[in-house]
């Protein structure tokens, strides 16, 4: 450097000229080396690579914490905790439960614990950048303003995150065992944040050459083609996308959303690649967002394949047959290769190439696999609400077909609905989702709360649990803890009941032949082979059914709980197998604790983001039940039909 300077001094007329001339921009200049040595020393471009680090330390520990959670909850024994651990996790749950009703809450779909989470993240993001100050160098042609190049540092660092939350299979969902559906407000929150973070990062960009040389220095940076440009096409296409994903485009454009997020998606790493050229740090970071892009691709298109099937069912897809339900609702059943298995309350992504080849919509499995499916069938059971879009073709594909082979007019047809079907075939891309293994070996009391369609995701469970009953209580190999199921169902209309009856049948069949397998024991046919089991635990079913339809009087109701329990075979006086269907909705903190066990307790609910909140308030407030020693646990999973 004192070599140089030497040169500069001897040979070079630039050395002379005052900071204030716009050529003193280099090392030819004295006081440009002078003023960007005492900057450095003010702030030097060493520290820089810290804020990627520490981001990435950041979010690495919080996985981390998740993933040891994961291991601890899927090798350990629950059932033996602690009362002062039930007390603590119950004190937890009433504020991770609870979540912000009226119109805050419609708006935000999000519990008080993710809005912890969420908090902490924001706070840790939005001080990092600012808490040291020194915004802008005391001149632009010292480098780029420290405030900008440290949000580049977090947006670098925040972008392989960002990505690994959005792939359908990704390695964040397989540490934790959190679904992708689940993480996608992760993925949203990270996307958000990257977003203010490049609005911040552009700013002193601009301020800096202004400040400097005015309006035209920026306009002249412009015309180099020099990184405000690329910055600005980045921006730009950022922006799109996050405008793109906003609910009220989204909801209303969705396949335009879809296409739109990808191609942007794509577009903005190759504008990230022309926007840091010449840098020495970030590519590291962009090398390794295009690796997690690649794996999630390929990890999703392996998982998609993993089940060989047979030429016809690749190219044509599955057989499935359609059936037109009231409602507007069709239910959609494919028959599945028996290769092919999913579990309770996971979903699957269907497309139908009788209606369109390009859309594939996701939808929760209302049945369950053949090894445990009472009929031994391996049908992935769909019901499917016609809304504006696929399925919408798909309600018109079932009645119009039906209507132009049988002659048959549109009312009908869906009064006759469930004589109805007709034929087709799909192309299955699934079962993904949560999964949660242990409910019949962990929890002894199970409510599921359905809101409208959403008895898709109380259904499985409800087939499964009562088969793990009726299984579990002819044999002495097969433990199963669930004794009472519980299925609170809201319905507008009364003649919904057709959607589900056929699970609720099978779910109160299966409970009753368990216990009068019990009732055998009981009266000592099977007391040797299983000395263990009495009618003390004998199972409980019970669903009540509101109808909220003003229309709809007292007698059609108890008709309609009559007939469910007829189809199914119980006798209306079963103590242990009930039926209720009741006019108006349902109070929650009413009902649930006496629904509660004694032991530990699930509530698993699915329908519309009102009953969502009131349902996670009570259970929040039930958490009280277990601070009076009343009962040892009431968890509570709740689902929505989007993400
Ligand atoms: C995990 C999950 C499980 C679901 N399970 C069921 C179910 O069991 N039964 C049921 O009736 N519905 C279910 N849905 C909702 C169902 O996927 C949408 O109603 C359906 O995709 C709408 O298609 P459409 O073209 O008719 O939509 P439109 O009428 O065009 O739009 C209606 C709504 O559906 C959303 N939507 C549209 N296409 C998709 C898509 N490909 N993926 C996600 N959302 C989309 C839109 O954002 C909009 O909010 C589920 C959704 C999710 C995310």
């Amino acid at each position: 450097m004192e070599q140089r300077f030497a040169l500069n001094v001897s040979t070079n007329p630039l050395w002379k000229l005052p900071i204030t001339d716009p050529r003193c921009n280099n090392a030819s200049c004295f006081d440009f080396v002078y003023g960007y040595l005492d900057d450095q020393l003010r702030y030097s471009n060493y520290n820089f690579p810290l804020y990627a680090q520490w981001t990435v330390i950041f979010y690495t520990t919080t996985v981390t914490l998740f993933f040891l959670l994961h291991l601890y909850r899927s090798f350990n024994d629950q059932s033996h905790r602690t009362r002062l651990r039930e007390r603590v996790i119950a004190c937890w749950r009433m504020v991770n439960y609870r979540r912000a009703s009226g119109w805050i809450g419609s708006k935000i779909d999000v519990s008080y614990g993710q809005l912890i989470l969420l908090s902490i993240a924001t706070i840790f993001v939005a001080i990092l950048p600012f808490f040291q100050g020194y915004f802008l160098r005391d001149l632009f042609r010292y480098g780029s303003p420290p405030l900008s190049v440290r949000c580049a540092m977090l947006i670098s660092a925040l972008l392989p995150m960002c990505l690994a939350l959005a792939g359908k299979v990704n390695i964040i969902s397989l540490l934790t065992g959190i679904s992708y559906a689940k993480l996608n407000i992760w993925h949203r929150f990270v996307a958000y944040i990257i977003f203010a973070l490049a609005v911040v990062h552009t700013i002193p960009h601009c301020i800096a050459p202004v400040k400097e040389g005015g309006w035209a220095e920026l306009a002249i940076l412009y015309r180099k083609g020099e990184r405000e440009l690329s910055g600005t096409v980045l921006l730009t296409s950022f922006a799109l996308m996050v405008v793109a994903s906003m609910p009220w485009v989204r909801n209303r454009f969705y396949e335009f959303f879809k296409i739109g997020h990808i191609v942007l998606a794509i577009l903005f790493v190759v504008f990230l690649f022309w926007h840091i050229k010449g840098e020495q740090i970030t590519p590291d970071y962009l090398y390794g967002s295009i690796a997690i892009m690649i794996a999630n691709f390929v990890a999703r298109t392996i998982y998609r394949n993993r089940v060989p099937l047979s030429l016809k069912e690749f190219v044509h897809g599955f057989p499935t047959e359609l059936e037109v339900l009231p409602g507007n609702v069709t239910r959609v059943v494919i028959h599945c290769p028996q290769r092919l298995q999913w579990q309770p309350g996971q979903h699957c992504f269907i497309t139908i190439p009788g209606i369109t080849m390009m859309q594939a919509h996701p939808f929760t499995i209302a049945s369950i696999s053949w090894k445990h499916s009472r009929h031994g069938r391996n049908d992935v059971v769909l019901l499917i609400r016609a809304l504006k879009g696929f399925t919408k073709n798909l309600a018109e594909h079932a009645t119009n077909h039906k209507m132009s082979n049988q002659s048959v007019d549109r009312f009908t047809a869906i009064a006759e609905a469930q004589k109805l079907r007709i034929s087709t075939r799909a192309w299955l891309d699934g079962p993904y989702g949560d999964v949660h293994p242990t409910i019949d070996r962990q929890y002894h009391g199970v409510i599921c709360v359905a809101g409208g369609s959403g008895i898709t995701a109380s259904l499985p469970w409800l087939s499964y649990l009562a088969c793990r009953m009726r299984t579990s209580s002819h044999s002495p190999l097969e433990s199963c803890k669930t004794r009472s199921i519980n299925l609170i169902w809201c319905i507008r209309s009364l003649h919904w009941i057709h959607w589900a009856e056929r699970e609720i049948c099978d779910a109160l069949h299966d409970v009753m032949i368990a216990n009068q397998q019990l009732d055998g024991l009981d009266n000592g046919k099977t007391e040797e082979r299983m000395p263990e089991r009495s009618s003390s635990s004998k199972g409980k079913i019970k669903v009540i059914i509101f109808v909220t339809s003003r229309n709809v009087d007292e007698t059609q109701m108890s008709v309609a709980g009559l007939d469910l329990l007829l189809a199914a075979g119980v006798d209306a006086d079963d103590t242990h197998v009930q039926v209720e269907v009741i006019g108006g909705r349902p109070s929650y903190s009413a009902l649930l604790p006496d629904m509660i066990d004694k032991k530990r307790n699930i509530v698993l609910a699915c329908g519309p983001q009102g009953q969502k909140i009131d349902l996670a308030n009570s259970v929040a407030q039930l958490q009280r039940m277990v601070l009076r020693n009343e009962t040892k646990e009431i968890a509570l999973h709740t689902e929505t039909f989007g993400w």
